[in-house]
């Protein structure tokens, strides 16, 4: 199976604007964007790359941790810059963000922070609280729902990949991991941290057969189940075009369960595509980067757990934000920097076409 990656036309036009602009213009002023004209108000902060589960499509099993992780100080320093320069939604990652130390604290800070810039993009020094929201695999979310709401936490994505104990335990390799999600989920609910969405990487022979379960799964539990297309970011490099279940099949399997009624989106930003079924119980959403790339539209760059910016999901290489503090760089610097990376930002990826190449760092090093 082959998959033709520019099929939205906000990827194509950046593609298309940025070949035409001068590449080596920098911005000085204004909100944070790119060559293309996106802006950027998303940022991923992966707080360490150690994980207490390894999911078979995503780690090989044998590897632990291999990036240094940074004192909280330091990762909430290089936040402020970027939201000083019109980030506004900050999303927690890893690695497993709920095993690094501080981070109940790193919330509460990030509560603090205001945006820069209001919506009509005028800058502003009394701007709108952050939105922050988590990425867990909710093992140990039980215990940590309550501190986190309370520290400022807005939102919250569980990863799961199943909704049987057997399978569930099959993919994250740790026995006894369904039910501790399952109390994380709903302890969550119980704090004010809901509508909570569940994350579902489908691969195809290993556990597609869920779809409709999950379905019964959203609107029982009252959950936003979302399914993503396998992207090749594992470290085993098992990736196969055959493996990732597209769109269009799972819309036509849940359609087949029951009629779906498509929602419109949040934002132009959204990257899923959002249904619930005909009687308005249950709310899905589906994430096609593999099939129907959203490039175009996207608003994200992540730093790592060792401090470094990257500028896409499939970039090459990363850049060295933390280097800039370690050699003593103002705000002024990290300012200018962070704009000068971001200029680079590539157009898009090119999962499925002959020049792929595999990232620099799997998903798990990077922080989903
Ligand atoms: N440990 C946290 C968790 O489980 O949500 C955060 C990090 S994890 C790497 C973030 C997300 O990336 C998870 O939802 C995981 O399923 C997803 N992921 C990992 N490898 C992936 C891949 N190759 N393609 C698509 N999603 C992937």
């Amino acid at each position: 199976m082959s998959y033709t990656t520019i099929d939205d036309a906000a990827t194509a036009n950046a593609e298309r604007t940025g070949e035409d602009r001068d590449s080596t213009s920098q911005q000085a002023v204004g909100r944070l964007r790119d060559k293309f004209g996106r802006a950027i108000t998303d940022l991923r902060v992966s707080v360490t790359d150690r994980c207490n589960y390894k999911c078979v499509y995503c780690r090989t099993g044998n590897e632990g941790a291999q990036y240094t992780e940074l004192a909280i100080a330091d990762y909430l320093r290089m936040v402020r810059r970027f939201v000083a320069l019109g980030v506004e939604k900050i999303r927690l990652t890893g690695g497993e963000p709920l095993l690094r130390h501080g981070l109940v604290e790193m919330v509460s800070e990030l509560a603090q922070m205001r945006a820069a810039y209001m919506p009509d993009g005028t800058h502003t020094d009394v701007g709108h609280p952050l939105d922050i929201a988590l990425t867990t695999n909710g093992h140990l979310l039980e215990g940590l729902a309550k501190p986190l709401k309370d520290a400022g936490l807005n939102r919250i994505t569980v990863s799961m990949d199943a909704v049987d104990a057997e399978t569930f335990t099959a993919i994250t390799r740790v026995p006894r991991s369904f039910d501790r999600v399952m109390a994380g989920i709903r302890q969550a609910k119980a704090v004010g941290l809901g509508p909570v969405k569940v994350n579902c990487v489908l691969l195809r022979g290993f556990n597609d057969s869920q779809i409709e379960q999950f379905a019964e799964f959203s609107r029982r539990e009252g959950v936003i189940v979302r399914f993503i297309e396998f992207m090749p970011l594992e470290e085993d490099r098992s990736w196969k075009p055959e493996t990732v279940i597209p769109m269009d099949e799972v819309v036509g399997r849940l359609n087949a369960y029951r009629p779906l009624v498509e929602l419109a989106p949040n934002a132009a930003s959204e990257t899923a595509k959002r249904f619930t079924f005909d009687d308005g119980l249950g709310e899905i959403g589906i994430i096609a980067p593999v099939s129907r790339p959203f490039c175009g539209h996207c608003s994200r760059v992540r730093l790592t757990s060792d401090g470094k910016i990257r500028t896409c999901l499939f970039s090459q290489s990363d850049h060295d934000l933390y280097g800039e503090i370690v050699r003593g760089g103002t705000d002024g610097d990290l300012n200018a920097y962070i704009r000068k990376v971001v200029m680079r930002k590539e157009a898009r990826h090119h999962i499925g076409e002959p020049d792929f190449e595999k990232p620099s760092r799997n998903m798990v090093h990077i922080g989903g």
